[in-house]
């Protein structure tokens, strides 16, 4: 194979974006996906408007069976409800969806090789590295190895990140880390129009769980069910998610009549690696995106929209590299990611903290769900769709988190 500009390691949102818009900047880019199309993801397949957007962007057709639209977001702590409409926002759309991975992410690489970008499954792509560059990429397929050396690299490969540890990143150890749990079931309110979040899990006891819950409907007949839980929380590494999805299952809102003997799936867990946690975030000749480079918003564990946003900003610093002949200005990706997600993921930290004692959850979420104007901002500045330009989303977080706190016990 004649090695291509710009090798792209992982097919998921943050290598598709990639390769989708270094494309269409004219340039030659092969992108390796180590399964094959239509491949599983576990996921809890939300899509927030901000994740339509990269979507409506690269030309997505939502008018399909497998897409189900929603336009707001259902949160329940205990009795208390509140439904909220997804805000107006001169950019992103005022609507949501839920679609499984497995369409989604394959109807994505359809996109990009419409872009005349080369796509290759069942590949596993491993670095050769030389001081801190890749100085070639060894493709495995059916256990035949080929040798390529690809001028620039995007690693886009997923929580794990194989290849991007093998290029020294490392994911800071005190930066908060997600964990989630998630499976199907059947419901007959499949067509509902809103994601639904639990804030407090509680046993049979009454206890409090440190963890959060949701059930996403897909429009098809079945919803997507999951629990998660945050490195911030007290005991977290000796909670058992699966317990602890059994129990969320069996105390979920009776309206979606969820049969807890009857899963449609093996529950599957994941990682979720948040708040720019992964660094270094750039090389000689390679870029990290998605989870690979840990930004998935700590506010409210949203990970596609980030992986599609980085993927895209790579795509134009490798633009800038290769028309300027200049590798020296992949530098001006890191900064470009600090810029823009630096204070909010700050923020973030500081929340997920915070709530990580479960008598200030408690507190905040019991409050937050009184007040709906509280908690229409709170939904803003989580979903990252504040609407104000002309001040950092950073600026605003920082705000609300003052607010919380004036109506929270101390923290
Ligand atoms: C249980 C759970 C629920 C979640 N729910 C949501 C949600 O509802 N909404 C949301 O926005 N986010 C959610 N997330 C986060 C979201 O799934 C991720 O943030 C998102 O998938 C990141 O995209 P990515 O492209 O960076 O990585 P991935 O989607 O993981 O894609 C990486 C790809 O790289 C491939 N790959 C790996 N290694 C190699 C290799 N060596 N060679 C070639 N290919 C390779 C993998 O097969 C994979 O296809 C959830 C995560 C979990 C675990």
């Amino acid at each position: 194979m004649v090695a291509p500009d710009v090798l792209v390691v992982g097919g998921g949102p943050a290598g598709s974006a990639a390769a989708y818009w270094l494309a269409d900047a004219g340039h030659d880019v092969t992108l390796v996906e180590k399964k094959t199309y239509p491949r599983d993801k576990t996921c809890g397949d939300g899509l927030t408007p901000r994740s339509i957007y990269q979507l409506q962007q690269m030309g997505f057709d939502f008018d399909r069976p497998t897409f189900h639209k929603v336009t707001g977001l259902r949160s329940y702590a205990g009795d208390l409800m509140l439904e909220m409409a997804w805000p107006d926002h001169p950019r992103f759309p005022n609507w949501g969806g839920v679609m499984r991975r497995r369409d989604l992410d394959a109807q994505v690489a359809d996109l990009v090789r419409g872009q005349g970008v080369t796509v290759l499954e069942g590949v596993a792509a491993s670095p050769i590295v030389e001081g801190d560059a890749v100085s070639a990429v060894e493709l495995t397929r059916d256990g035949e190895v080929e040798r390529i050396e690809p001028r620039f690299v995007v690693v886009a490969d997923g929580s794990l990140s194989r290849f991007g540890r093998a290029l020294g990143t490392n994911r800071r150890k005190d930066y908060p880390l997600g964990m989630a749990l998630r499976t199907y079931y059947e419901s007959p309110r499949s067509d509902d129009g809103f994601l639904e979040s639990q804030l407090d899990i509680r046993d049979e006891t009454g206890a409090q769980m440190p963890g959060y819950g949701w059930v996403f409907p897909l429009g098809d007949g079945t919803v997507n069910v999951g629990v998660g839980l945050l490195s911030t929380f007290s005991r977290w590494k000796h909670v058992n998610t699966s317990r602890m999805l059994d129990t969320y299952v069996r105390t979920a809102p009776d309206h979606w009549k969820l049969d807890e003997d009857a899963p449609l799936a093996k529950p599957m867990g994941g990682k979720l690696t948040m708040g720019l946690s992964v660094g270094p975030l750039a090389g000689p000749n390679w870029v990290v995106s998605g989870d690979a480079a840990g930004v998935i918003n700590p506010w409210n564990g949203e990970g596609i929209a980030y992986a599609y946003e980085t993927g895209r900003i790579a795509a134009r610093h490798l633009h800038d590299a290769l028309a300027a002949d200049d590798a020296s200005l992949l530098t001006r990706y890191p900064q470009e990611l600090h810029d823009t997600y630096g204070l909010y993921y700050r923020m973030a930290r500081i929340f997920v903290r915070a709530i990580g004692k479960p008598r200030v959850m408690w507190a905040l979420t019991h409050a937050g769900l009184r007040s709906r104007p509280l908690m229409e901002w709170v939904l803003k500045v989580m979903a990252n769709l504040l609407d104000d330009e002309d001040r950092g989303t950073g600026e605003l977080a920082y705000e609300m988190l003052e607010r919380l706190v004036r109506i929270g016990p101390d923290a």
